[in-house]
């Protein structure tokens, strides 16, 4: 395997994004922490760039320049600002379910709209009882006629009050356990839907978390995706596709932490030279590099087999580890930057500690780490390896 792995195009588009993010995203960085305000010159910026195309089939009014690709764009981003990361990052989210159980009229009608980033769309899941154990979710949908009615709360959905579609799964069959799931597009604008209210939060800041109310709310039943109790499949499959895109948010969040620490190491003097020359500095930063590239083996490897048409047991594999391994670098190379920049480091003067906190969530949502654990062990403990160890006594 090359080192670089990448296509020409694919250095091309990478050198664009990188430009975009460090003349016009990573100024706005800081501003966005601070006054924790949806970037929508962010947005605006992405829609005039066509970066929101990278994301979706040209069938679609998308690039279709692939996975890995889309995967480079966010860890891109999220080497200056994780938060405008994370616009891209949900665009995907929240727009997998049509991609993979829309009809032909759903995905005509909504997917131009989130190429083109007209729309930007939400995935909710999650209930404040039900993270981890989706399957316990309370959230109805019961038949009506030609409609569904929808009763329940979502929490901690990313663009709340900011998406014009929302993928909402619930329960058409509350006995049916995960087999009772089924997954839906809601509007914004449908009656009976509202926001109820925003979390406060530790890092990225911009971006919206909040909570979603459904009090006899009406849909068409042409708003349902797949079939009836098909919802928890749909649901994980998703997962297993936008992982590696939070993957990528925390690689970046990580290099992003690695670049600034050892310019930082290059000027800061203590005991007459700089501290890139203490024995103690250089193995942190040589650390924090070998771990950034690990990292990426692993994100750039699942790019290349989604990008292959790999499906199944194998992508949930290569999905977990990615997000896995990424999201644990980013935790623990940026509080090593912390640490570089002793107590500049501590302070929001510098970046660093907006890298830190920013790479916490890394570790949280799109299923924990704990999660991609079991996730990941689950798969190796169907696989069969005993002919590796014949003639191992
Ligand atoms: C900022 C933010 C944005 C989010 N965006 C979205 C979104 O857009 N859409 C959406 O649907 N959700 C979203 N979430 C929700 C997120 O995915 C959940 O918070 C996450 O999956 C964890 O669920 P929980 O908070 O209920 O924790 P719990 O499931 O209660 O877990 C608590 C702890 O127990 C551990 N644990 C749980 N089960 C097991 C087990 N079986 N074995 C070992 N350990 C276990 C967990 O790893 C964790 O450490 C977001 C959350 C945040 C904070």
């Amino acid at each position: 395997m090359p080192w670089d792995v990448l296509t020409d195009e694919q250095r091309e588009l990478r050198d664009l994004v990188r430009q975009l993010a460090r003349e016009r995203i990573a100024p706005r960085a800081a501003e966005i922490d601070v006054s924790h305000e949806f970037p929508w010159d962010i947005v605006e910026l992405f829609r005039e760039n066509d970066i929101f195309g990278l994301f979706f089939a040209e069938e679609h009014g998308g690039l279709g320049t692939g996975a890995l690709m889309s995967l480079i764009a966010i860890e891109e981003v999220a080497k200056v600002c994780a938060t405008s990361a994370l616009i891209l990052a949900v665009q995907e989210l929240g727009s997998l379910g049509l991609k993979l159980a829309g009809s032909d009229e759903q995905k005509e009608r909504y997917l131009p709209r989130f190429a083109s980033g007209e729309w930007l769309p939400a995935y909710a899941l999650t209930e404040s009882g039900s993270g981890s154990d989706s399957a316990a979710m309370r959230t109805t949908a019961r038949r009506d006629g030609d409609e569904y009615v929808l009763d329940g709360t979502k929490r901690f959905i990313t663009n709340a009050g900011l998406a014009s579609l929302y993928t909402v799964f619930a329960k058409t069959d509350p006995d049916a356990g995960h087999s009772g799931i089924s997954a839906f597009v809601v509007e914004a604008d449908t009656p009976g839907f509202a926001v109820a209210r925003l979390e406060p939060k530790m890092g990225i800041s911009g971006s919206t978390t909040g909570e979603l109310t459904f009090d006899s709310c009406r849909i068409h039943a042409g708003n349902r995706l797949g079939e009836e109790g098909e919802g928890f499949r749909i649901a994980m499959r998703i997962l297993d596709r936008s992982r590696p895109g939070i993957g990528a948010q925390a690689l970046g969040i990580a290099q992003g932490a690695t670049d600034y620490a050892l310019e930082y190491a290059k000027t800061r003097e203590t005991m007459g030279k700089p501290i890139g020359q203490h024995q103690l500095i250089q193995a942190k930063l040589a650390d924090m590099e070998t771990e950034c590239e690990a990292a990426r083996g692993l994100l750039y490897r699942y790019g290349r087999m989604a990008d292959e048409g790999v499906e199944g047991a194998e992508l949930t594999k290569a999905s977990a580890m990615a997000k896995l391994k990424c999201g644990d670098v980013a935790m623990a190379v940026t509080t090593e930057a912390v640490q570089i920049l002793g107590g500049y480091g501590y302070i929001r003067e510098y970046p660093v500690e907006r890298f830190m906190r920013d790479a916490k969530i890394t570790q949280i949502y799109e299923g924990t780490q704990e999660i991609q654990r079991l996730v990941i062990a689950r798969e190796m403990l169907r696989e069969s390896r005993a002919f590796l160890l014949a003639g191992v006594g």
